[in-house]
């Protein structure tokens, strides 16, 4: 597959499953446009996600592209124990106790063995059972058993989750299961680490805390499915390295009705604080059976993408769909209809809507002039020279209209950046002083294709090399003008 500089700036993060694990599913994904591959530590074993791992790196490797890659820890996931016989058809005001006993469930008490949950319920408390579909009000509990009356009905089967949308839970955000999945997904040097259930800034501290102790480092995306999330929301992005949307729980957790609010209020947050955040869940649904989305599936990406969204992402449809790959295709090309159709007029009011309040920040400052030079001179691309991704990730933050090219000698860092809006991640040797990096930035390049001798690039660096966030320079540059190439 050759890169190139033309193709989509929002980015595809799809789960991979049953159903796309193969290598050549996978191939085909990454030429697709799948940008970051996410695993997910709710389903499958370690020796399972090992293996799609590898072939994951060494597929993108053998394609010459990034392909960046998400861990997405399962966290304390609630769920009602086995039931006797299946499904339990439960009525309205039909009475059924919750327990910590050890039993197999019928239709007046089901096991939950959770005993922290258990502890934080109080009585006059509602509980969604399965996605939403069935809900009990607690009439009684002694911190060991609620009591409680059906309020909405239906069939309820063996390990269905339970959320309490309204309490206050005490829960550990990493359960031993989640420390076991962390320290494998360190051992696979994966690139980002999803948090689930985050509740506020101190569970990301605790996550990062564990992760320092296992002596490696992942970025963190922080997932917001909970309601005290949302009402901790700044700290939560100040203190996390992205952020996803999480609509499938943040749909049970609050009322779906609410969900595209708090979808737009996040993006809009994430993109002034220049972290990147990742738009999630029944995207394209009805392609997990159906080879074409439905219109308003389609509507739901291209809204996404107008909101600010870095990345759109796919889960059941790739992990355990039909069409995974088509899934792919098909974010690709509405990713591509919804930019081209971003005009000139939209991208200006985008600057003012993503730049925020006047900054003295040098990198803010410099990253903003870029974007407002690109637009007159229309370069072939920004390169950012990056250590870290951090003036990459506000060159973004502009939503220029021509594409990034994030030079980083970090093999880290290039791989995080496959995440970032309109970044296209590569990797370069280290250098010393300016006129070495100019040469190695547009050898690179033209080695990649990406340029050629007459095209003008807008370079922007940080002099001393090798500082995070030191962003002082700017250099136009014409391919070619000091025989580079
Ligand atoms: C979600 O709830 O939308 C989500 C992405 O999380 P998970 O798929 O882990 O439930």
């Amino acid at each position: 597959m050759r890169l190139s500089l033309d193709s989509k700036h929002t980015k595809i993060v799809a789960t991979i499953g049953p159903a796309s694990r193969q290598p050549e599913t996978l191939r085909a994904m990454i030429r697709g446009g799948m940008n970051v591959a996410r695993i997910n530590f709710s389903h499958g074993d370690h020796q399972m996600h090992g293996e799609t791992i590898d072939n994951i790196r060494r597929l993108a490797a053998e394609e010459g592209t990034t392909v960046g890659l998400l861990c997405d820890i399962q966290g304390p996931k609630i769920r009602i124990g086995e039931l006797q016989e299946e499904p339990v058809m439960l009525e309205i005001g039909d009475s059924i106790t919750l327990t910590l006993d050890d039993l197999v469930g019928k239709k007046e008490i089901v096991s939950l063995p959770h005993p922290e949950f258990l502890r934080d319920i109080e009585a006059g408390a509602s509980l969604l059972l399965d996605d939403g579909n069935l809900q009990f009000s607690v009439l009684r509990t002694d911190g060991r058993n609620l009591d409680c009356k059906v309020v909405v009905g239906g069939p309820l089967k063996s390990r269905k989750g339970v959320s309490a949308p309204n309490a206050r839970l005490t829960l550990s955000a990493i359960t031993d299961k989640d420390s076991e999945d962390i320290e494998f997904a360190l051992a696979k040097d994966c690139d980002y680490m999803a948090m689930s259930f985050v509740r506020s800034a101190n569970d990301i501290h605790e996550l990062k805390a564990l992760m320092r102790k296992l002596g490696k480092q992942a970025a963190v995306i922080a997932k917001i499915e909970m309601g005290e999330a949302l009402e901790k929301i700044e700290e939560i992005i100040a203190v996390c390295d992205g952020i996803m949307v999480a609509r499938g729980d943040l749909g049970i957790e609050t009322p779906a009705e609410e969900v595209p609010f708090h979808q737009k209020r996040i993006i809009k947050l994430c993109n002034e604080a220049a972290k990147p955040v990742i738009t999630a869940t029944q995207m394209l649904e009805s392609m997990t059976d159906n080879p074409r989305p439905t219109r308003a599936e389609a509507s739901d990406v291209y809204n996404a993408i107008l909101d600010g969204t870095d990345a759109i992402m796919l889960s059941a449809e790739s992990a355990s769909g039909r069409y995974p790959v088509r899934a792919v295709e098909v974010m690709s090309e509405i990713a591509s209809i919804a930019e081209q159709n971003l005009s000139d007029e939209r991208a200006a009011q985008a600057n003012n809507h993503f730049a925020g309040e006047a900054t003295e920040d040098i990198s803010d400052a410099i990253s903003k002039a870029t974007s407002e030079i690109s637009q007159a001179i229309k370069p072939k691309a920004i390169v950012t020279t990056s250590m870290s991704g951090y003036t990459t990730r506000r060159v973004a933050k502009q939503r220029p209209s021509a594409p990034i090219l994030c030079m980083t000698p970090i093999t880290t860092t290039q791989r995080r950046m496959a995440l970032v809006w309109g970044v296209t991640p590569l990797q370069i040797q280290e250098f010393a002083t300016i006129d070495e990096m100019i040469s190695i930035i547009v050898r690179t390049a033209h080695e990649k294709r990406l340029v050629d001798r007459g095209d003008r690039l807008v370079i922007i660096a940080g002099v001393p090399f090798g500082i995070d966030g030191q962003t002082n320079l700017i250099k136009i540059h014409t391919v070619g003008e000091e025989g580079e190439i």
